[in-house]
């Protein structure tokens, strides 16, 4: 039913109207001024017309029809104005300014009143039904619409080749594309609300659930990456994204989520990584063991399930690959040192990218195992050449340029040269003598050669051997200077003790001959010289023979002292007057003694014997005659001897040696002064055993002064030198 407003101040017309109106049926709502109509509309709005009197006070007709053509939920509503007063072109005008679209002039004829009205009605409610029949149409042409997008974005998604889904705002899954069908072949049944639940990789479903619980809570995007099991068992890594769709009012109404297979850069990426860390391990350690282990702990389980490596198996020529294993191998500079096998348990199925890590993981074992090896090498090498460093030998080596390669620390005390001055440059130019033992040298190393050398004033024996080999040449050598000086001493004394045992012996026999000759009266005088002589040599010889008998004690430390308490100037005393009673012309002899000297702690016979000799030398090398002078005083714990004279002297650098047994400064007897070379030996000898010190000083440049230092008696004797002398 439909309804139609009448206004009018006047009831009575009113009353007129409804009557006339009555038979069409309609609702009539009556009011009686401009205000009240507004009221109405502004309680309901379905009138189908308005009937409207021009004259009324308050708002007359024309002003409430203005205000009703305001408001946009009543403009439509066709108006009628009421008249009586005036048909006038003005008036009439301005009812159709603000809407008119009749007028009806009082007063009424009801028929043409009714009619207008009936058509006025009629015609409303036809457009509203138009319009309402329009919206009909416009939403069911838009859910069409919908129904239609709806099946393309489907057809979208299932023409990607990621995996697509919808969720609902509390993540449910509402849809899944073809590619998550194909990829997890699960069922409808199968993708439930925990579908992801399954299908996340134990190790990744708690992060994956968390960041998707956060996502929906704060409606924000979802970025996850995990594994997602396959149709057949095996995982694969993907990139989750979820993002949510908002409904008009902000909040979210769907989830759109894509997730993206990225296992194969996960992969290398991981393989990065994890060749980073072997790289790593790998360096850390020297022992190939150790590397190789710590590798195949970072191996398992990231790269595989088990792995080996096997350094005896050096024969696999290509390198193998099926789903459940790999074997590669480990090869260094083209040599083969071994293989590396991978093995693959369930859920996992190597393909070429795997195979390319294992690769560059074999790769990284081989250089591990290859510098283990070269460091054990260099190890061995650096021991040898420690080795050939604390040798007593000098070592040289040669390269087949013969530059010096090496130069022990024994070469450099030998010689004296430095490591620094020799490696590194030709032996020819840094190595005095070189040419001479290069050549005579045999370089099989069959028999060693003694070759002097000159270095710095100095003549050097050494006895070389060599070697050749590969890369060139290794003498070694030892120092003989010493033995070969000794040497030279022996066959000096040869020489020396045969002219020495020759001279007195002459003497004897010559004298024994004399005394014996028949045909000669040589007169009791004359034989009494002959025989003086023959006893004098006698004596000479006695000497030398106990001179050597005494050394040969020494040297095979058979002689033994006996100590005691020793008066020191009562001993100087007698060996200064026995040696005046056959002094040479020439010769003065003093002794210069401290009044009071403390004992000494000696074998009295063996200290004269020191004494004596250094006097007969003094004298002895004092050829040209001259003073000796012997002093005897203390010094500290020591009772001090000298025994100065102005003879022959003996130069600084000999001073050392004229100690040594057999040694003398004019071997040949030039001067005609003979002698064994033993006399200063024996002193030295003697002194030492008596924790006693000899040195021979320059006597003021004239000459030589013999000095010999003895420990003072303490009150006891030392019980281990108190043994019988021979
Ligand atoms: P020798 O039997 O030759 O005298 P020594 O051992 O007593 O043996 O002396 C060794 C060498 O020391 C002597 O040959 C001599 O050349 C030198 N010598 C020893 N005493 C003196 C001295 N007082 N003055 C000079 N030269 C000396």
């Amino acid at each position: 039913m439909t309804a139609v407003l009448l206004v009018d101040d006047r009831r009575q017309n009113l009353v007129a109207l409804e009557a006339i109106l009555e038979p069409l049926g309609h609702e009539l709502v009556s009011v009686l001024s401009g205000q009240e109509a507004l009221r109405t509309l502004l309680q309901r709005e379905d009138f189908a017309a308005i009937l409207l009197d021009v004259q009324m006070p308050g708002l007359d007709g024309f002003e409430t029809a203005t205000l009703i053509k305001q408001r946009e939920r009543t403009r439509d509503i066709p108006i009628v104005f009421l008249t009586a007063i005036s048909k006038e072109r003005q008036h009439v005008f301005r009812g159709y300014e603000v809407g008119a679209v009749d007028y009806v002039f009082k007063p009424f004829q009801p028929e043409i009143l009714r009619s207008k009205v009936a058509v006025l009605v009629d015609l409303h409610v036809k457009t509203e039904q138009l319009r309402q029949q329009a919206e009909l149409l416009a939403l069911q042409g838009m859910a069409e619409l919908r129904r239609e997008s709806a099946a393309r974005y489907r057809q979208l998604a299932d023409a990607m080749p990621q995996i697509v889904w919808t969720a609902d705002v509390r993540g449910r899954p509402t849809y899944f594309n073809r590619g998550f069908i194909e990829y997890t072949g699960l069922s409808a049944r199968e993708r439930g609300a925990d579908v992801w639940q399954h299908l996340v990789h134990p190790e990744d479903r708690e992060d994956m659930l968390s960041r998707q619980r956060r996502a929906l809570e704060s409606v924000e995007v979802f970025e996850a990456e995990y594994r997602i099991r396959a149709a057949d068992g095996s995982y694969r890594w993907h990139l989750g994204r979820a993002v949510p769709m908002a409904n008009p009012d902000g909040g979210a109404e769907f989830w759109i989520g894509t997730a993206t297979d990225i296992h194969d850069r996960k992969r290398i990426e991981e393989g990065q990584g994890f060749l980073l860390d072997a790289g790593v391990e790998l360096l850390r350690t020297l022992d190939v063991e150790v590397a190789l282990r710590e590798v195949a702990n970072l191996a398992v389980p990231v790269l595989c399930d088990a792995c080996e490596f096997d350094l005896e198996d050096t024969s696999l020529s290509e390198d193998e690959l099926t789903p459940e294993r790999i074997r590669v191998a480990l090869v260094s500079y083209g040599r083969t040192l071994g293989s590396f096998t991978l093995r693959a348990e369930e859920g996992r199925h190597f393909d070429e990218t795997d195979l390319d890590l294992a690769r560059a993981l074999a790769q990284r074992g081989a250089l591990a195992v290859e510098s283990a090896r070269l460091y054990t090498e260099a190890e061995r090498r650096a021991r040898a050449s420690r080795a050939l460093e604390t040798i007593a030998d000098g070592v040289v080596l040669l390269d087949r340029e013969g530059c010096v390669l090496l130069w022990n620390v024994a070469a450099e005390r030998i010689t004296g040269l430095a490591a620094a001055d020799v490696v590194g440059r030709r032996a020819s130019e840094a190595i005095p003598g070189y040419a001479r033992f290069a050549e005579r040298v045999p370089a099989d190393g069959s028999r060693p050669e003694t070759v002097p050398i000159e270095h710095e004033g100095r003549e050097l024996w050494l006895s070389f051997s060599a070697v050749e080999f590969d890369e060139g040449t290794v003498y070694t050598f030892r120092d003989l200077t010493e033995e070969r000086a000794l040497e030279q001493l022996r066959s000096n004394l040869v020489a020396t003790v045969s002219h020495e045992l020759r001279t007195p012996l002459a003497a004897i026999y010559g004298a024994a001959v004399t005394v014996r000759r028949p045909d000669i009266d040589v007169g009791a005088e004359m034989s009494d010289r002959l025989l003086e002589i023959i006893e004098a040599e006698s004596n000479r010889l006695v000497e030398i023979v106990n001179d050597l008998l005494l050394a040969s004690h020494l040297d095979s430390g058979r002689l033994q002292l006996a100590i005691d308490t020793v008066d020191a100037r009562a001993l100087t005393t007698s060996v200064v007057e026995a040696a005046r009673t056959h002094l040479p012309e020439g010769i003065t002899l003093t002794l210069a003694s401290a009044r009071k000297l403390p004992p000494v702690q000696a074998d009295e016979q063996q200290l004269r014997q020191v004494l004596v000799n250094l006097v007969d030398n003094a004298v002895k090398y004092s050829p040209e005659g001259g003073p000796v002078t012997v002093t005897v005083g203390e010094s500290e714990d020591y009772v001090l001897w000298t025994v100065s004279d102005q003879g022959l002297g003996i130069p600084p650098a000999e001073r050392r040696r004229v100690f040594e047994k057999f040694y003398r400064l004019d071997p040949n007897m030039t001067r005609g002064i003979g002698g064994t070379g033993l006399g200063l030996y024996i002193c030295r000898e003697l002194v030492s055993r008596h924790d006693g010190r000899i040195w021979v000083e320059a006597n003021n440049g004239r000459g030589s002064k013999f000095c010999v230092e003895i420990p003072v008696a303490t009150t006891t004797v030392p019980a281990r030198q108190s043994v019988t002398s021979v």
